[in-house]
C-alpha cells in the first residue's frame, strides 16, 4: 500500500465557490487568481475546472507558461508584471497580460517599441496603482503621466487600471473605503475597465467590485476574515488533507510522547500516531491541543509535529485503531482552525503543501 497521507481536491466545491463569487458580484468579471500553484492546489487542474472564469492571475512567466502548455486559453495576467525586457518576447508570444507597477516596466515596453506594430504583438497592461497599501503600484500623482507614455508606447495595446486593498479582511477599518474613493479619483477620467476587489473586497465591499474581481482565498473555500461569526461565509473547503493512523499505543500517566518530551500523558491514556508531518506542509508549529479528525471526530494533536509523524490524544475514542481515517484539515475541518493554532494564515497552509504528497482530483 502507498503512503497514506494524501491531498484530495474536491473540484465541485471549487466551482460552488466560484459561483458563489458570481452571486456576490453579479456584473463584474472574474479574474481567477491562482498563483503559488493555485495556492497549492495545483494551477493546471484548477484552471481547467474553472472553464468559467474571464482571466486567471499568476505572479510570475513560468506559471503562465504551465497554463498556456495545458492549453488554458483565457486571459492571463502576471501580476507582478515582467521582471526583465528579454521576457516581453514570450509575453507577446503565449498572449499574456501584464500588470506595470514600477517605471523600469515602463521602459522596457519602450524599449521593444517597433516601427511597425505587428498586429497581435502588442501586449494589454493593467496599470497597478498605490492607494494606500505602499507595496506594488505607482502613487496617485504620477498615474498620469504614466498613463501618456503608455498611450505613446506601441508595444501596449490597451491599458487597464487596478489597485490592491490592504486591510478588507478587517470590516471596520475606514483605510479600504478610503483606498476606494482614492482610486476612484484617479481612475473617473479614464473610461478603461478597472479592478480592486481581493476575495475579502468581494466579500465585504460592493463598491469595490467594479468591472474585474480578483478572488484568490475564498475560490479554495477559505474566508479571508478572522472575526467572523460564520467561518465558512457559504463556501466550501476545496482541499482535504488526509492520511491514516498507523499505530494506536496505550501510555500510561506521566509517559513522554513526542521530541523534547514537551507532552506527557496526564492519565493512563491511548494515543495514535498519524502518517503525516512537516515534511507534508503540515505546520510544525501547530501547538498541541490543535485538532485532528479520527474516524471524523474531533481529537486532539499532542507534543511536536515530526517530519512524517503527528501523534493525537485518543481519549475521545478509546475505539480507535491502525488504519483509521483521519483528516487534518479541509472537509470537516476548516483549515482556519489549523492556522489559528500555528499562529498562521490559512494562506500560508494550504501553499506549504508539499508536492511529494500525492493529489487525487475529484468531484467530492
Ligand atoms: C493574491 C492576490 C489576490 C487574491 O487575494 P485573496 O486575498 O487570496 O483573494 C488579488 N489580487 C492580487 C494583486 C493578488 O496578488
Amino acid at each position: 500500500m502507498s503512503r497514506p497521507a494524501k491531498v484530495v481536491i474536491n473540484l465541485s466545491a471549487l466551482r460552488h465557490n466560484f459561483s458563489r463569487i458570481r452571486t456576490l458580484a453579479p456584473d463584474s468579471k472574474i479574474m481567477a487568481i491562482v498563483k503559488a500553484d493555485a495556492y497549492g492546489h495545483g494551477i493546471v487542474h484548477i484552471a481547467q475546472s474553472l472553464e468559467h472564469a474571464d482571466a486567471f492571475g499568476v505572479a510570475c512567466l513560468e506559471e503562465a507558461r504551465e497554463l498556456r502548455q495545458a492549453k488554458i486559453q483565457q486571459r492571463i495576467i502576471l501580476l507582478e508584471g515582467p521582471y526583465a525586457g528579454e521576457e516581453l518576447s514570450e509575453i507577446s508570444e503565449l498572449g499574456l497580460d501584464i500588470v506595470v507597477h514600477d517605471i523600469s516596466q515602463v521602459e522596457m515596453l519602450e524599449q521593444t517599441q517597433v516601427c511597425k506594430p505587428q498586429a497581435g504583438k502588442q501586449i494589454d497592461v493593467w496599470l497597478k496603482i498605490d492607494t494606500g497599501m505602499h507595496r506594488l503600484g505607482f502613487l496617485p500623482e504620477s498615474v498620469n503621466q504614466v498613463i501618456t507614455r503608455l498611450q505613446q508606447t506601441n508595444s501596449v495595446k490597451e491599458f487597464r487600471l487596478m489597485t490592491h486593498l490592504a486591510s478588507a479582511n478587517d470590516r471596520d477599518n475606514p483605510m479600504t473605503s478610503e483606498q476606494i474613493r482614492c482610486f476612484n479619483q484617479i481612475s473617473e477620467n479614464h473610461n478603461v475597465e478597472k479592478t480592486i476587489a481581493n476575495s475579502a473586497g468581494i466579500m465585504a465591499f460592493p463598491d469595490a467590485h467594479v468591472d474585474w474581481v480578483r478572488p484568490g482565498i475564498m475560490l479554495y473555500g477559505v474566508s479571508p476574515f478572522t472575526d467572523s461569526q460564520d467561518p465558512q461565509q457559504g463556501l466550501q473547503p476545496v482541499m482535504t488533507l488526509q492520511s491514516r493512523l498507523i499505530t494506536v499505543k496505550q501510555l500510561k500517566a506521566g509517559d513522554a510522547v513526542g521530541y523534547g518530551a514537551t507532552w506527557r500523558c496526564p492519565e493512563d491514556m491511548s494515543v495514535g500516531v498519524v502518517a503525516a508531518g512537516y515534511g507534508d506542509g503540515y505546520p510544525r508549529h501547530a501547538k498541541s491541543g490543535t485538532p485532528v479528525l479520527v474516524n471524523g471526530k474531533r481529537a486532539k494533536l499532542i507534543g511536536r509535529a515530526s517530519m512524517d509523524m503527528l501523534t493525537v490524544d485518543l481519549r475521545t475514542q478509546p475505539q480507535a485503531k491502525t488504519g483509521d481515517p483521519v483528516v487534518l484539515w479541509g472537509e470537516g475541518l476548516p483549515v482556519e482552525d489549523i492556522a489559528n493554532y500555528a499562529d498562521t494564515i490559512p494562506y500560508e497552509v494550504l501553499c506549504a503543501v508539499h508536492k511529494r504528497l500525492e493529489f487525487s482530483y475529484g468531484e467530492g
